[in-house]
C-alpha cells in the first residue's frame, strides 16, 4: 500500500470567496481534513457543501494526534490539514505533523492561498524586497520591548501579528524604540468589510489608533519599515551634538563615523547643517 498525501491547505482570512477552486477540490475528495477546530472549519466546509470527515489537529493534541494521523497516511489516506484561517503552520498548528510526514517519506503537497502577512505585507508600501515575518510579540511589556530592542537595527521590513488589545500599547513601545518617525502600516481586517490600511509614522499611527476606538478592534497585521539610512541619522543626531558639545568636531565626527560605519566627510557635512538650523 502507498503512502497517501498530506496536503497543506489555504483558507480564507476573512472573505469566504478567497479560496482556490484546487483547495476545494482537495477539501472534497481528501479522506480526512484534519482542523484546528472542527466547529470553525464545519462553517466553511458547509458553505461549500463538502461532506469530508473531519478530525481536529490542534496545539494541544498535536503529541497524541500525529503519529495517528501519520498511521492514517502510512494506511494510504489523503489528509487536507487547514487552521481556522490563512495558511496552516503561520502562526498556526502544524508543523509537527508536516516535520513528522518529511520524517516518514510521506508526500506533503502545500495547496496555496490567503496568508495574513503575505496580504499586509502586499498592501503596505513598504519595501518587499527583504521583509521577516517576526509573529507575535510577547504579551508582557518587558519581554515584548526587549525583544524590540533586538529587531531596532535591522533593515529589512518587518511584519507583526499582533492582537486588538495589545496595539497601543505595542505601537507605543515600537515608536519608543523604533523612533516616531519610523513608517509603518496598520493592516486591519484584511478581506472583511472594515478593512483599513492606514500607513504613517510610529508616532502618527499612536495617534489614529488611539483616537478611534474602532482601529483597536479586529484582526491586525502591523508591517513596520526597517532601519533606513535616514532613521539612522535621526538617532545619530543627538549623539553628534551630544559629543561636538564636548569634543573638537573632528574627532566627535570620527567617532560617530567608526561606530556606525559612515564616512567621516557625510557626518561632518550633518554635523554643519545641525549646527545651521
Ligand atoms: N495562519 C494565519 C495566516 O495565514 O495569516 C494566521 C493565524 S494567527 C493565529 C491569527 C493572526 O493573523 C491574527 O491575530 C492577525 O494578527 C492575523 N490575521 C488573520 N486574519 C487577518 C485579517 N483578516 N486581517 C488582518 N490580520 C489577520
Amino acid at each position: 500500500m502507498s503512502n497517501g498525501t498530506l496536503y497543506i491547505v489555504a483558507t480564507p482570512i476573512g472573505n469566504l470567496n478567497d479560496i482556490s477552486k484546487r483547495a476545494l477540490d482537495v477539501l472534497n475528495h481528501a479522506d480526512i481534513v484534519a482542523c484546528e477546530d472542527t466547529r470553525t472549519s464545519g462553517k466553511l466546509l458547509n458553505f461549500y457543501n463538502i461532506n469530508t470527515a473531519t478530525t481536529a489537529y490542534h496545539e494541544h493534541n498535536a503529541d497524541s494526534q500525529t503519529p495517528k494521523l501519520i498511521e492514517k497516511l502510512q494506511g494510504g489516506q489523503s489528509i487536507a490539514l487547514i487552521c481556522d484561517a490563512g495558511t496552516p503552520l503561520i502562526s498556526d498548528p502544524g508543523f509537527r505533523l508536516v516535520r513528522a510526514a518529511h520524517e516518514h517519506d510521506i508526500q506533503v503537497v502545500p495547496i496555496v492561498g490567503a496568508c495574513a502577512m503575505v496580504g499586509a505585507l502586499s498592501a503596505a508600501g513598504l519595501p518587499s524586497d527583504k521583509f521577516s515575518f517576526m509573529g507575535f510579540l510577547p504579551a508582557k511589556s518587558h519581554a515584548r520591548q526587549k525583544l524590540l530592542e533586538d529587531y531596532k537595527n535591522r533593515t529589512e521590513t518587518l511584519i507583526f501579528y499582533e492582537a486588538p488589545h495589545r496595539i497601543s500599547e505595542c505601537v507605543t513601545d515600537m515608536a519608543i524604540i523604533f523612533g516616531d518617525e519610523r513608517e509603518a502600516t496598520l493592516c486591519r481586517e484584511l478581506t472583511k468589510t472594515f478593512e483599513t490600511i492606514k500607513k504613517l509614522p510610529l508616532s502618527e499611527l499612536l495617534t489614529f489608533i488611539q483616537n478611534d476606538p474602532n482601529q483597536q478592534k479586529g484582526e491586525m497585521v502591523l508591517v513596520v519599515s526597517g532601519q533606513t539610512k535616514q532613521s539612522t541619522q535621526e538617532n545619530y543626531d543627538n549623539w553628534l551634538l551630544a559629543l561636538a558639545g564636548e569634543l573638537p568636531p573632528k574627532k566627535a565626527c570620527g567617532i560617530v563615523a567608526d561606530v556606525l560605519g559612515l564616512k567621516k566627510s557625510e557626518v561632518y557635512d550633518r554635523l554643519l547643517a545641525l549646527q545651521n538650523d
